[in-house]
């Protein structure tokens, strides 16, 4: 049975293969799906993301097209190399979505999904049962002030939720992933393992003022992997490995860029996310 993390883990295996990459080929065995490839075919478009909301799994395609699909009980998405052998009936296809560069090409086949229709950004926004995102941490109307009101919000429903949890959780801010999840948290001086209810207003003005700054400079950087945290004396203009940006981030063992003590890392929550963090820095 999908949980919420299984369809997150399917939604990031989907998005590793066919991320950024040009659909090929698309069939499915529901009218309703055929219809709108018919009207407005997906081969040549690209796969823009692919996100999991709670238990839903989004697949955003370019001119504005989202396959919104959910599994209930029974449904599961495969990856397949082309060619390769299904592990399930062909009369258990719904969705096949193939998609690839020079590198090959893969197969998301989505067996037995009971859910599944396109929308548009517009719809998907009307849409009721679809969880929504929370505001985008780089988007233009987005305010220190709305970050604090959302996560003060989220806080007061869940009292107990981990603060380095609730960071990650797209629908109270959007846009911040798990590097970035340990890097703001030290720069607050906050503990990954506190609960929302000992996070005092101040704390989570820090955060979101820090995780503004830092995406937004990602961004000026331009590259994906262009994090830069930390600018220690170490730092030089160029060829830096990414680690040795960052201050706590795939940092466990070593000592911490500001007071030496050794840097820790936990699997934490049911997903599982590495968090890493200084038990000094950060008590
Ligand atoms: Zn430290």
């Amino acid at each position: 049975m999908p949980e919420g993390d299984a369809i997150y883990r399917a939604a990031r295996a989907l998005q590793k293969a066919i991320g950024g990459k040009v659909v090929t080929g698309f069939e499915t065995g529901l009218a309703k799906l055929a219809r709108v490839n018919d009207d407005t075919p997906l081969v040549g478009r690209v796969v823009e993301k692919v996100e999991s909301r709670g238990k839903w799994c989004l697949i955003f395609f370019s001119g504005d097209l989202i396959l919104v699909t959910h599994m209930l009980m029974s449904g599961s998405w495969h990856l397949y190399r082309t060619g390769e052998r299904w592990q399930m009936g062909r009369g258990r296809m719904r969705v096949v979505i193939r998609a690839g560069d020079e590198k090959g090409d893969w197969e998301a086949v989505g067996f037995n999904i009971p859910v599944a229709e396109f929308h548009t950004a517009r719809s998907l926004e009307r849409s009721s049962e679809v969880p929504k995102l929370g505001p985008d941490i780089l988007s233009e109307g987005f305010t220190i002030e709305d970050g604090v009101a959302r996560m003060a919000a989220y806080g007061r429903e869940n009292p107990d939720a981990e603060i380095a949890l609730v960071l990650l959780n797209q629908r109270v801010l959007a846009g911040l992933g798990n590097v970035y999840k340990s890097e703001v948290l030290f720069a607050a001086g906050v503990n990954p393992f506190r609960a929302m209810k000992t996070i005092m207003p101040r704390e989570m003005e820090m955060m979101v003022d820090v995780a503004q700054r830092y995406m937004k400079a990602n961004v000026v950087d331009g590259k994906g992997d262009g994090i830069v945290t930390y600018s220690g004396n170490r730092r030089t203009t160029h060829a830096m490995d990414r680690e040795e940006r960052l201050w706590v981030y795939r940092r466990q063992g070593r000592a911490c860029r500001r007071c030496g003590t050794t840097v820790m890392m936990w699997k934490q929550g049911v997903q599982a996310r590495s968090t890493y963090w200084c038990p000094s820095c950060q008590p």
